[in-house]
């Protein structure tokens, strides 16, 4: 990579003081804006750990709209479609509840994804409970499944109309704002007085816990990373005062653990909270670089052994296959062919090659044979049993499958 733009100040404190952590890249979707990659940095002044990332919010905004794969019920989070999923959010509704005691409180999910959170509070309920996502699929299922009030509006255009709020939810969505800040303005002019916010994000502090696929948390979608540290400074800077923040485990769908941050804020005007400085998480994040790494290494390793005189077809087109399309085991000329089950990714190219559908492997492979790579680490075990099966029903006898799930 020749340059990278240093042009992002932190989304916590705004402080243009930065220290370079890593640098990552990515061979994304062609014309997709965060390709190029960025420097993931280290604020010197709150010690927020963040993606210094040339993108602009209406690129952001653009790809979060045409490219959403929250339109497909079985690949996505935040339905509560599987089990996991349903237990992730009916354990973080009971959560909630235990601070916001009264049934009837205007309760909204910004960022409601299917409306799975909003359907665990009804559940429990509540009985004034609205939803607002900027992709239009979400709100059909949203209405369709949960039947509450749900709107199409991006964060940053909702209208006064809509009315306050006593309780706003906002879930695994500020790890992906550019302007962090804004959202939370936005809060505050949503919110009635005396009410409460609920945030939730991956958990930087913990990312070393568990490695889903090496680097993983650096990624196109993750640009905030953020800690309890992190949320107080944040919500401390718009005198939200803390009432709790803490760390959660769930399960996700390859049964691995995933650590997120949460916390509690209410608005307290006279609150004079003095930013504090994070003096942990560069080691906890250095930890996972390093954890990271030595994975990376093996599986760079095990493509290497492949046959050199054929192809390497990436299996699971999401993250993961971004970052290994850009090591230097694609970088020397291996050719590769890439294959997904994803609908909304078929038909897409990554540097030139369009992504195909899964089921039309075994006819590409009697056209020209390759060796296939599994780059889901978290549907493994499902891809390679479709694999198979989709050579033994044909009488065909499978190649070589690559899979790197065992070196979590
Ligand atoms: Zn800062």
């Amino acid at each position: 990579m020749s340059q990278i733009n240093r042009n992002r100040n932190c989304p916590v404190c705004i402080s243009a003081s930065t220290d370079k952590i890593i640098t990552v890249d990515f061979e994304l979707f062609d014309g997709h804006p965060m390709n190029g990659g960025y420097d993931v940095v280290q604020c010197t002044t709150c010690g927020f750990v963040y993606a210094n990332t040339p993108v602009t919010q209406n690129e952001l905004d653009h790809y979060y709209t045409e490219l959403s794969k929250y339109e497909d019920k079985t690949l996505s989070t935040g339905g509560g479609f599987t089990e996991n999923d349903k237990k992730r959010l009916a354990d973080t509704a009971k959560f909630i509840s235990q601070y916001i005691t009264d049934k009837s409180s205007r309760i909204v999910d910004l960022g409601c994804s299917n409306g799975g959170l909003l359907k665990e509070l009804i559940n429990l309920g509540y009985n004034n409970v609205v939803g607002i996502d900027p992709s239009s699929a979400c709100v059909t299922i949203t209405r369709q499944e949960v039947g509450c009030e749900c709107h199409q509006y991006s964060l940053y255009d909702i209208p006064n109309s809509i009315g306050k709020f006593d309780v706003i939810l906002s879930t695994h969505v500020l790890e992906h704002l550019l302007d962090v800040r804004s959202a939370i303005e936005i809060f505050d002019n949503l919110l009635n007085p005396d009410g409460y916010v609920y945030i939730e994000c991956p958990n930087a502090a913990c990312y070393k816990e568990v490695i889903h696929a090496p680097l993983q948390e650096f990624n196109a979608e993750h640009i905030n990373h953020f800690t309890e540290t992190a949320f107080q400074n944040l919500m401390g800077a718009f005198q939200f005062g803390k009432i709790t923040t803490g760390d959660k485990i769930f399960k996700i769908a390859s049964d691995q653990d995933y650590h997120a941050v949460y916390g509690i804020f209410k608005k307290d005007n006279t609150n004079t909270y003095i930013q504090q400085y994070d003096g942990t998480i560069r080691a906890d994040i250095q930890e996972y670089i390093d954890k990271s790494n030595i994975i990376l290494d093996e599986i760079k390793r095990d493509i290497a052994g492949l046959p050199e005189n054929l192809p390497a077809a990436l299996y699971g087109i999401g993250q993961f296959s971004f970052k290994l399309l850009k090591t230097d085991v694609f970088q020397h000329g291996r050719k590769f062919k890439l294959f997904d089950n994803n609908n909304m990714n078929v038909g897409k190219k990554i540097n030139g090659t369009t992504i195909l559908a899964g089921k039309e492997l075994l006819a590409e492979y009697k056209r020209e044979k390759f060796s296939i790579v599994i780059s889901s680490l978290i549907h493994e075990a499902a891809i390679r049993k479709n694999i198979e099966l989709l050579f033994r029903e044909n009488g065909e006898v499978p190649p070589v499958i690559l899979g790197f799930s065992r070196l979590l």
